[in-house]
């Protein structure tokens, strides 16, 4: 019996034995159970926020359209400006560079309400070379160019509005046609928007090597506005509510032009 006693003793002390190692084997292998998962952090979120915004972006993103995605620009350039008067009376009060750029500053306000991006090669009475101008037209993606001035002549009875347009030189590229061909078309319509805005005669459309015309890239006309030495023209010119008008014309006619072609 004491044998047998000793032996049930032996057999619960071996059976707490293993239980005890069976738990510390448990809390062993449990440990890094509990480390290979990472309690969540605000870096861990947002990384799979984003993978998932990513996913759902590229499900969802639409066809890109095919077509004009800038605003189309204009370049006005007020002829002369500076050192250079252009046309010019103190006994008559005029200066071509002053008229030039207030009408520029017309034409662009009417332009901005239509939508257009307009940059004007001077924005205040200084001093461009011609190669200056057609610079920063051809800096820029720009679609037209206009160039602003008024006429002289030493007949007193001239009058009207005329508009030019690049002659074609000899050699001319493909793209060179097409620019000089949608020049013409801008003209024609420039030329008759002024006169039916301002009532002025209308001298036609003409062809001219000026240099701002010549050394642009994109289509350019240069607009002739009307006489500084015709008395009665001048006097019209001189006001204010006329040049208004006068760039009205010029405004629709780039307006009409650029709806119509792009
Ligand atoms: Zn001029």
């Amino acid at each position: 019996m004491k044998f047998l006693n000793i032996l049930y003793k032996l057999s619960i002390a071996l059976c707490l034995v293993f239980c005890l190692c069976g738990a510390w084997f448990f809390l062993i292998s449990a440990k890094p159970a509990k480390a290979s998962k990472p309690t969540p952090t605000v870096k861990g979120v947002a990384k799979t926020e984003k993978k998932r915004v990513v996913k759902k972006t590229k499900k969802e993103e639409p066809d890109q359209p095919v077509g004009y995605l800038r605003p189309q620009t204009v370049i006005i350039d007020s002829g002369h400006g500076g050192k250079d008067y252009g046309a010019l009376s103190e006994g008559y009060g005029y200066e071509e560079k002053q008229l030039t750029l207030s009408t520029s500053h017309m034409v662009k306000n009417y332009l901005q309400k239509l939508g257009y991006k307009v940059v004007m090669t001077r924005n205040q009475d200084v001093f461009l070379s011609l190669d200056e101008r057609a610079e920063i037209a051809n800096k820029l993606p720009a679609d037209l160019f206009i160039s602003i001035h008024f006429n002289f002549s030493p007949n007193t009875s001239a009058e009207g509005i005329e508009v030019y347009y690049c002659t074609l030189a000899t050699e001319s590229s493909d793209n060179e046609k097409k620019r000089l061909k949608i020049s013409k078309e801008l003209a024609q319509e420039m030329l008759t928007r002024t006169v039916k805005h301002t009532g002025a005669h209308s001298r036609g459309v003409k062809t001219a090597n000026f240099a701002v015309l010549r050394k642009t890239e994109m289509p350019a006309v240069l607009i002739e506005c009307g006489f500084l030495s015709n008395h009665a023209e001048r006097e019209r010119i001189k006001d204010p509510r006329y040049l208004n008008f006068l760039a009205w014309g010029i405004a629709r006619a780039v307006d009409f032009h650029l709806t119509s072609h792009f």
